[in-house]
């Protein structure tokens, strides 16, 4: 691999302290700024369906989400939070169930368990990552449980095989949380698609955006029943709108090439990062497939840097115009009266103060952006040797 060497970082001293940023200009803004999505305004003003409870746009991307995960129903939602809800409610889970769930996650799935009344049941993430130990499920079963909630976090993915053979075995149904990884193939399969129900996200931030916004997949045709169902209030109760499924489409038919283009940066950037001691990279796809890049994690290693060293590490990148930020707070310190907890968790405390996520958009400048993050990362973690 040829490293390009960014002439202007030639500087040692931190931005924090009055040195040169490695990105002068910060970091890069999403969405980028399109053509195609102002000829989606444009389009969707001229004929009116901008204000219209339905025209064609939703049920458009409703076919295009069936296509791509390979998936006969899809249910539309206002976000992804409430897609694992109501997901949960297509399966049935509701008051004296319980649920497992990763003592690392994002904080809406715990909520999510909670708001159809049942009883979240902790086990803990694969030590030194991020996912759901499938090891660890016969330990956190018991005869109240009827469902997991599985995610696909930062960049590495959950065995759904081993997962869903166990649920099977257990009459136990799955949660696909998808919303970090969508157009991600786990073990041939597309993320989302494994579970009972599958969720992602249109929110603000992630790979596809409308702002707002998410959708339940599924098999079952029950499990869409169910959901509609529960949503119909006399009027859809927790929809996506037309003028959002219409910024989506266009997205969707650029996920893969940019999914693509993600995955050669963050090769680029481990490569470039291997003799670099202080970060240790998640297990990238984990030999189960090909994940998509949302938010690409490491853990700071705690041979290197102290437990409060991680506040330090990410003001001092985030000066060098390199959006990085922390991982989610986890539930291991949440009370015994809220949920179950299988053991001690440790790995999901160590998820809990130990992760550091870059954000996508940067993913998607090129090969020479990527030299400059890992170029950034080296000179903040020498600093902080030194220091
Ligand atoms: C973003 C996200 C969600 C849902 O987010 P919304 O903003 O409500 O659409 C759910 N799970 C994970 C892991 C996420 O990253």
């Amino acid at each position: 691999m040829t490293i390009i060497h960014p002439v202007h970082v030639d500087s040692q001293r931190l931005a924090i302290h009055g040195g040169a940023a490695v990105f002068p200009e910060g970091a890069p803004t999403w969405p980028p700024v399109e053509e195609d999505i102002l000829n989606v305004f444009r389009a969707i003003w001229s004929d009116g369906s901008w204000a219209r409870y339905q025209a064609e746009h939703l049920e458009t991307l409703e076919q295009q989400l069936m296509r791509q995960f390979k998936t006969p129903y899809v249910v539309l939602t206002c976000s992804g939070t409430v897609a694992v809800e109501l997901a949960l409610r297509g399966l049935k889970v509701g008051p004296g169930d319980e649920v497992i769930l990763a003592g690392y996650d994002f904080p809406g799935n715990f909520r999510a368990i909670e708001a159809v009344g049942a009883i979240p049941v902790l086990t803990d993430v694969v030590a030194g990552g991020w996912s759901l130990d499938a090891c660890l499920l016969e330990a956190a079963w018991g005869p109240k449980v009827r469902a997991v909630v599985v995610s696909h976090l930062h960049g590495e993915l959950a065995p759904m095989r081993d997962i869903c053979r166990w649920a099977a075995d257990r009459g136990v149904r799955v949660v696909e949380d998808a919303c970090q990884t969508p157009g991600g193939l786990v073990q041939g399969q597309a993320a989302g698609a494994w579970g009972d129900a599958g969720v992602i996200s249109f929110g603000g931030s992630k790979l596809l955006t409308a702002g707002r916004g998410g959708a339940v997949l599924t098999h079952d045709a029950q499990v869409r029943q169910r959901i509609r169902i529960f949503s119909q209030r006399g009027n859809e109760a927790f929809p996506l709108s037309e003028m959002q499924a219409a910024v989506l489409l266009p997205q969707l038919e650029k996920l893969a090439p940019r999914n693509q283009r993600r995955q050669q940066a963050v090769s680029r950037l481990v490569e470039r990062l291997a003799g670099v001691s202080g970060l240790m990279p998640g297990k990238i796809d984990g030999g189960l497939g090909v994940a998509s890049y949302y938010k690409f994690g490491w853990l700071l290693d705690p041979k290197t840097i102290s437990e409060h060293g991680r506040t330090e590490f990410l003001a001092a990148l985030q000066a060098e115009g390199v959006a990085m930020g922390e991982g989610f707070r986890g539930f291991v310190r949440r009370g015994n009266r809220r949920c179950r907890k299988v053991g001690t968790l440790p790995a999901s405390h160590i998820a809990a103060e130990r992760t550091v996520l870059l954000h996508h958009p940067v993913l998607l400048q090129g090969p020479e952006a990527m030299d400059r993050v890992a170029w950034a990362i080296e000179k903040v973690l020498s600093a902080m040797n030194k220091g």
